[in-house]
């Protein structure tokens, strides 16, 4: 059964492009890459994308990648600037590199190579009147000598302010493909990079299942969330049983699971998602919800359709 999920609500306008490729026989692949240009090419979006917000030094840096579960390609790039969609960038460093991450600089100069690259970005009229704001509130708070904890004061206001495009795809073929893409953590440190192009932990896909995460990067990844869902799934659970499962092992944990939401997907098609939030709202198609639905799935629930 072919299906397609991703994350938020904006993941409704992804799972359509995504949709069209599927019902029309191509590949989860090219699937989840068109949902998540999608996305990206959608500047009121501050969270995706150059219409993001920036880093704290006022430069977007994004963060995109994509893993093919059929054959454990994945590609990856972290920290990248001057780009409109790093999920091709991503797409090109799997399939035209020996690598499968690579950030910054390096990722930049690839961006040139294969025509991906954006000379001129300007931040979104909303995104650089934010940036000012806390940037001149920080800089006007009182300060000590020598301090950096006035930057630090702004970069963790910046905590919660953030969203990914996470998708999983799979085809008719039972391929199944995850990739995700974020402007990441608004008005980060310079280079900081999360979850989003780790693989493993923004985003996992093998010949069992796919899942796509969400949420405060810091605490995502240092719990490999999205491994531990298809661990889950390759284990025998069904995806939403997956996640739920996943969700209530974050809770028993107990430490660093703050902001943790996730989409899921399973070999059969059927999907789940599973959040330490109070709720979290994703987007689903699939050969049986042939219209785009938003769907919303509780703390530690498993999905109810
Ligand atoms: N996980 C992303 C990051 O930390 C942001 C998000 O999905 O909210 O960069």
């Amino acid at each position: 059964m072919k299906a397609i999920i991703a994350t938020w609500p904006f993941g409704l306008k992804a799972v359509e492009s995504g949709w069209r490729i599927l019902k029309n026989g191509g590949s989860a692949l090219d699937a989840v890459e068109a949902s998540i240009r999608e996305i990206e090419n959608d500047f009121s979006n501050r969270s995706v994308g150059l219409g993001g917000y920036p880093n704290i030094a006022g430069f977007i840096e994004l963060d995109a990648a994509i893993m093919d579960g059929s054959t454990f390609r994945a590609g990856s790039v972290a920290a990248v600037r001057n780009v409109q969609n790093p999920i091709s960038l991503a797409r090109k460093v799997m399939e035209n590199t020996p690598h499968v991450m690579i950030v910054g600089e390096g990722a930049t100069k690839l961006a040139k190579i294969f025509g991906l690259y954006v000379e001129k970005v300007d931040l979104q009229p909303e995104a650089r009147m934010e940036w000012e704001r806390r940037l001149k509130a920080a800089l006007s708070a009182p300060q000590q000598e020598g301090s950096i904890n006035f930057w630090m004061k702004m970069v963790a206001e910046g905590r919660y302010n953030h969203d990914t495009i996470g998708c999983v795809a799979i085809d008719d073929n039972k391929n199944i493909v995850a990739g995700c893409s974020t402007s990441g953590y608004a008005f980060k440190l310079v280079g900081r990079v999360g979850d989003s192009p780790i693989i493993g932990s923004g985003l996992y896909a093998n010949s069992f299942g796919g899942a796509a995460a969400t949420g405060l990067g810091e605490n995502i990844m240092v719990h490999n969330v999205s491994r531990k869902v298809v661990d889950f799934i390759e284990h025998g659970l069904p995806a939403d049983e997956a996640a739920e499962k996943t969700v209530q092992y974050l809770l028993k944990i107990g430490k660093r699971i703050d902001h943790i939401s996730f989409v899921s997907l399973d070999k059969d098609g059927l999907f789940g998602a599973g959040t330490t939030e109070e709720s979290f709202e994703f987007a689903a198609m699939s050969d049986v919800f042939s219209e785009p639905r938003l769907l919303k799935v509780e703390k530690g629930a498993r999905l109810r359709l």
